[in-house]
């Protein structure tokens, strides 16, 4: 049974019309819930990006996959309705909105939470509509375990991370988060409701993984697990040469067997700005950044390896040990090294702190114009020159990150596309600028993101948009590269009346 049905309301004239469409879908729907009116206000027609809205005809809270497969046959069964699975919102070019259309919010699909055991390894069937950070509470505190790949963030859905890739400092040993799954329970456009998996409808399991929404809805999820550590020892490491940290860092990375347990980086900028210079290396407010270690020779930016070892509470000492050693081949600036420990749930949650701090400055609810890309190992200090030392050079109000990731982990089967290079880099750019009159215009940050990638563009480097979002067909075409004809073949055959994601701007519905 669904649980409720939202309606909005756009204009006076438009109102008793659509009050029919509403109607009739409820019956179609076999809905016996209210219907509340939400206006202009509806959580529907926002994004965390803050810079596209849409209206949509109505939101539904599903309570079971069975009420997925339902709206999306009733969407099939009228000529021009669309449906748009919500996650959490996080999206920042109104890639989770319908115009006019029907959006599903899978949070409300709270089961299953459920760990599976299969030839002795752990899995989690969780809720496509579940966050990742009630997976992490939940897995540590029940049974002490947890996924292996996670986002830095964890106020994200299973669902919403699946279709992109889901990265972060894990990623290089264990690949992005849609190579961490066994199996899917997905709702296609064609309102059938497919278990898929390396196996089974496989050509569905890797179109969905990384596929934008457009191939099904994921209702339920099979996650890898681990034993969870108790600790993490979080270091961070300043560097004033790209090509020294960028070694390091990819030899890191390179050394799965003796390395640490997350890899990632930062660019910031080399003055005492508050948001987007030396203060934000720190890792407490004891840990004071002295200048007077950085190199003469530094130059408008630095940058900010930040590594994790896990351990647990019997083996503290040997793992600090561990540490040194590790610490000790690398080529950062010394006196700019600082560590702490934390639990490992601390540790995974560290990103909430940001969120409160941002809520309370006003800069969460702002617009936020990111860009993510994928930027080849062999172009990535080309992008440096340019880019972060020259556009960048006064940084974007939030991090910048930069570290590197391997191909081998990243599979070519699923739909997400990336550099055709061993190693690349993310990209990403955070902006956390408080809003006008304060801050910049977000069209202002808008265009930077435009000149970076015409830059890239123009300078023929190999990279890819993560969350990747154009305008033309022939701009998706360019994206997708020889990988185009596969998705829309995996289009025709799941979603043939390009019902599913309408956000993303990929392909549109047809009668
Ligand atoms: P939404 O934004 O709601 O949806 C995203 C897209 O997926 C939409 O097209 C939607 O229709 C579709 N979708 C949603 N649920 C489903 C489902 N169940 N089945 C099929 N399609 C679905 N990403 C990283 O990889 N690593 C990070 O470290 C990271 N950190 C972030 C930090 C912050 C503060 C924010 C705002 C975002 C971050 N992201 C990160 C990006 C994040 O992965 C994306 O925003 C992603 O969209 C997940 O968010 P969501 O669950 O809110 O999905």
């Amino acid at each position: 049974m669904l649980a409720y049905l939202e309606h909005f309301v756009h204009e006076k004239d438009a109102e008793s019309r659509q009050e029919d469409e509403v109607a009739s879908l409820s019956r179609a729907l076999e809905l016996q819930a209210s219907i509340d009116e939400l206006g202009p206000t509806g959580i529907a027609s926002k994004d965390f990006g803050g810079i596209k809205s849409v209206k949509p005809l109505a939101m539904i809270r599903p309570s079971s996959p069975v009420d997925v497969a339902r709206v999306v046959k009733a969407a099939a069964a009228s000529p021009s309705l669309t449906v748009a699975a919500r996650g959490n919102g996080h999206s920042v070019n109104g890639q989770a909105m319908a115009e006019k259309g029907l959006v599903l919010d899978m949070r409300a699909l709270e089961e299953p939470f459920e760990i599976v055991w299969v030839e002795g390894t752990a899995y989690l069937d969780v809720s496509g509509g579940a966050l990742w950070e009630d997976v992490l509470k939940r897995c540590v505190s029940e049974v002490g375990l947890a996924p292996r790949s996670w986002t830095d963030y964890l106020g994200l859905t299973v669902g919403g991370t699946l279709s992109y890739a889901g990265v972060s400092g894990q990623t290089f040993r264990y690949g992005p988060q849609t190579s961490n799954v066994t199996e899917l329970e997905v709702v296609t456009g064609k309102g059938e409701t497919l278990c898929c998996s390396l196996t089974q409808n496989s050509e569905l399991f890797f179109g969905a993984l990384g596929g934008l929404g457009q191939f099904g809805i994921i209702t339920r999820a099979r996650v890898v697990l681990q034993q969870a550590p108790d600790m993490v020892r979080w270091i961070r490491v300043v560097y004033s040469e790209f090509e020294e940290y960028a070694g390091d860092a990819e030899s890191l990375v390179g050394e799965v067997e003796e390395c640490f347990d997350y890899v990632e980086g930062f660019v910031l900028v080399n003055s005492d700005d508050p948001a987007n210079g030396w203060p934000t290396v720190p890792l407490d407010p004891e840990q004071v950044f002295d200048p007077i270690h950085i190199p003469s020779t530094a130059g408008p930016v630095l940058y900010c390896l930040e590594l994790g070892l896990h351990y647990g509470n019997a083996d503290h000492r040997s793992r600090a040990r561990d540490v040194d050693r590790l610490l000790g081949r690398l080529r950062f600036v010394r006196g700019l090294k600082f560590q702490t420990d934390v639990s490992y749930m601390e540790f995974l949650l560290r990103v909430k702190r940001v969120e409160e701090h941002a809520k309370a400055n006003g800069t969460w609810d702002a617009p936020h114009p990111w860009l993510n890309l994928f930027v080849s190992k062999s172009h990535i200090v080309d992008f440096d020159r340019e880019v972060f030392k020259k556009i960048l050079k006064d940084g974007v109000d939030g991090p910048i990150l930069v570290y590197p990731l391997l191909r081998t982990k990243w599979d070519n089967r699923h739909s997400v596309v990336v550099p055709d290079s061993d190693i690349f880099y993310i990209v990403a750019l955070l902006r956390f600028s408080p809003p006008p009159p304060k801050g910049p215009p977000p069209e202002l940050l808008v265009a930077q993101n435009n000149e970076i990638i015409q830059f890239c563009t123009s300078r023929g480097l190999d990279f890819k948009q993560y969350f990747p979002h154009y305008h033309s067909r022939e701009d998706w075409m360019k994206h997708f590269g020889k990988q185009w004809t596969r998705f829309v073949e995996r289009k025709a055959n799941f979603d043939p009346m390009a019902i599913l994601a309408p956000g993303q701007r990929i392909f549109s519905r047809t009668p």
